[in-house]
């Protein structure tokens, strides 16, 4: 199914986000989370693709498994590091498992360096990639793109980033995602300057519900999401009790999607870093009760 035509049907659209792990543990933990979320019925559930195309072999395998357990993959795809050929190989290989949708994106510089350069024969930005799974698949493929409601760190102003995302959007995307916000103002105020200069695409807010500080505040210093001052003096006053951090975390996304929704948004985009409890806690406190599980007969395979 793809993204493009679900989400023109009513809403809300809810979809988690994973990415592949790298141990037997990790999997088995993973299978399990996609199981416990699946009750919610997301939209679709997305799967990311590691720095330089370093885990594209398990990118692939879990986005075909994705859609096994009968769910909608969204498989990121980033350029950097890698030439066209190796993108194209990568996008071909996600097509032959029978992926529709594809996040297309640039990546980050590797880790230490602040200035990204694309590879030799590769892409430069996310709206070449674009251009190009247009350009070979036409409609075949709904196609998203990252949104960033407080500019992606590296632009010089948010009315530059603003006209970049604007040409992304005029390559072909059908929908976009949010980078991670704790200010929903900051989403609004993007969300209407984009619509402003025509951007008529859905814009699905990105929802990271925090769970862990001293991980928050890895993240952000990468991603650039500043954290409201009242936030984080509750954080940093317990940031060693893990049951309250979960609880603060909880209750702020709690809220956060609380006014999205009512705001009409299309759908809510969770962060789960491999994990099903707070997005689990934050859907059952808005009232979206999970579906009950199939009972599982002796001698049968692990949900899902
Ligand atoms: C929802 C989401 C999912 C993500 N998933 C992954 C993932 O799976 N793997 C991963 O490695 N990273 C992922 N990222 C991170 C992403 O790769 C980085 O944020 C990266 O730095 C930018 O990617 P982009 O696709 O937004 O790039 P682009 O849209 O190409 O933008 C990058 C920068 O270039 C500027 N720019 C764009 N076009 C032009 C132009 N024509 N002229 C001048 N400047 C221009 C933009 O303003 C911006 O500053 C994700 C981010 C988001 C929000």
């Amino acid at each position: 199914m793809k993204i493009r035509d679900l989400l023109r049907a009513k809403g809300p659209h809810f979809s988690f986000e994973f990415f592949p792990p790298k141990t037997k543990e990790g999997e088995e933990a993973l299978f399990r989370t996609m199981a416990e979320l699946k009750a919610f019925r997301p939209a679709f559930v997305s799967i990311t693709y590691g720095a330089m195309g370093s885990t594209r072999d398990r990118s692939v395998a879990w986005a075909a498994r994705i859609k096994e357990l009968g769910l909608t993959p969204l498989a990121h795809l980033t350029v950097a590091g890698q030439s066209r050929e190796e993108v194209a190989s990568v996008l071909e290989r996600l097509w032959q498992v029978g992926v529709e949708n594809i996040l297309a994106l640039r990546g980050d510089p590797p880790a230490g360096e602040r200035v990204f350069r694309p590879h030799p024969e590769g892409f430069r930005y996310a709206s070449e990639l674009v251009a190009f799974i247009r350009e070979r698949y036409g409609e075949a493929l709904s196609v998203g793109g990252a949104a960033y409601p407080e500019g992606h760190p590296e632009s010089v102003s948010l009315e530059a980033d603003l006209r970049h995302f604007k040409t992304k959007v005029e390559a072909g995307l059908d929908f976009a995602i949010t980078q991670l916000f704790f200010n929903n103002a900051h989403y609004f105020g993007f969300l209407e300057r984009a619509r402003r200069m025509g951007v008529e695409i859905p814009i699905l807010p990105g929802i990271m519900p925090i769970t862990n500080y001293q991980q928050l505040r890895r993240f952000t210093e990468v991603c650039g999401a500043s954290i409201p001052g009242p936030l984080l003096s509750r954080l940093e006053r317990h940031q060693d009790d893990p049951g309250a951090i979960l609880e603060i975390g909880v209750e702020h996304a709690t809220r956060q999607v609380a006014e999205l929704l009512e705001a009409g948004v299309e759908g809510v985009h969770f962060y789960t870093l491999n994990k099903s409890p707070a997005t689990r806690m934050v859907l059952e406190r808005l009232g979206f009760r999970p579906e009950p599980l199939p009972p599982r007969s002796p001698g049968s395979p692990p949900a899902p």
